[in-house]
């Protein structure tokens, strides 16, 4: 039986020790500050940004909310994006994606001051580097196998997890063998957005396995790439699905607007 990797007390660790250094850049005169573009109402889109407000309420990081029509003008957006360029106040950024207009969002993207970006590295995939850290995982040398390469998760997962030491292994639509590819890793992450592909001929024992895809079952509830049922008896260590990696990002969003209203 695995030990089930909860999110939440990765979450609730990092964001007490936010809540302190608020605390302290407050005290010197410094409210940090995140603004949130939203174009449109997607319910995803809202739901992100309900949840990312709820946790720097819980830190002390003032939210400043800009929205603009599904419809809005690329200069009206870019605008907004000069405008939070421009605020000394605003420490950071979070432009919810995707956009309909995939080229507005790249020049949005684009125009964002670096400094100002705070999904950069990825919410998502940072999330899942303070997962393994929480966890006491050693990744120096660990044979370890992302499945999934896009630049919002799997590949900054892949290159975070490089930084610090671990030898990955990149797998994708077109992996020859999937199964056998993953069961030889000692980490396995699976960031694709397909329920059940991580099958039990996939894991193996003393493995740990985060999953960071989040599908919906025709029942209407969440689950993850990783057939749970299947994997939980073979692996050492496993990440529910909801519940796991998707509850630490806004945690990791807000260290991102901390680090940088420290620096300003
Ligand atoms: P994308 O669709 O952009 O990328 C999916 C990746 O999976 C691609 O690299 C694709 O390969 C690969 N893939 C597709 N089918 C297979 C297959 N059969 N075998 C192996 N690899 C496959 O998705 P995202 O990266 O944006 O998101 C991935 C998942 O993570 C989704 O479920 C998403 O909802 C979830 N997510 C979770 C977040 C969280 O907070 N927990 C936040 C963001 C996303 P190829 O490159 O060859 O096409």
């Amino acid at each position: 039986m695995a030990q089930l990797w909860k999110g939440a007390p990765v979450a609730a660790a990092l964001t007490a020790e936010l809540a302190a250094r608020a605390e302290k850049l407050r005290a010197s005169g410094i409210v940090p500050a995140l603004a949130i573009v939203r174009v449109g109402q997607q319910p995803d889109d809202i739901a992100y940004e309900s949840a990312a407000a709820r946790r720097c309420e819980k830190i002390g990081i003032a939210v400043k909310p800009f929205y603009l029509s599904a419809d809005c003008t690329a200069e009206q957006l870019l605008q907004t994006i000069d405008e939070i360029n421009g605020d000394a106040a605003i420490h950071g950024c979070l432009l919810l994606r995707p956009l309909a207009d995939k080229k507005l969002e790249e020049a949005a993207w684009a125009r964002l001051a670096s400094e100002k970006n705070m999904d950069e590295p990825p919410c998502t995939a940072q999330a899942c580097m303070e997962l393994l850290d929480f966890y006491g995982v050693e990744l120096q040398g660990k044979n370890t196998c992302v499945v999934g390469r896009s630049a919002v998760v799997g590949r900054p997962v892949r290159e975070l997890l490089e930084a610090r030491g671990a030898v990955v292994t990149v797998c994708h639509s077109q992996t020859e063998d999937l199964p056998g590819t993953c069961k030889a890793s000692e980490l396995l992450v699976s960031a694709v957005g397909k329920a059940g592909l991580i099958t039990a001929d996939c894991v193996s024992a003393g493995q740990i396995v985060i999953d960071v895809g989040i599908n919906e079952t025709p029942e209407g509830t969440l689950c993850g790439d990783v057939d749970f049922a299947a994997a939980e008896p073979v692996v050492s260590a496993i990440t529910p699905v909801p519940g796991g990696v998707g509850n630490v990002t806004t945690a990791v969003l807000c260290k991102h607007v901390i680090e940088a209203a420290e620096r300003a």
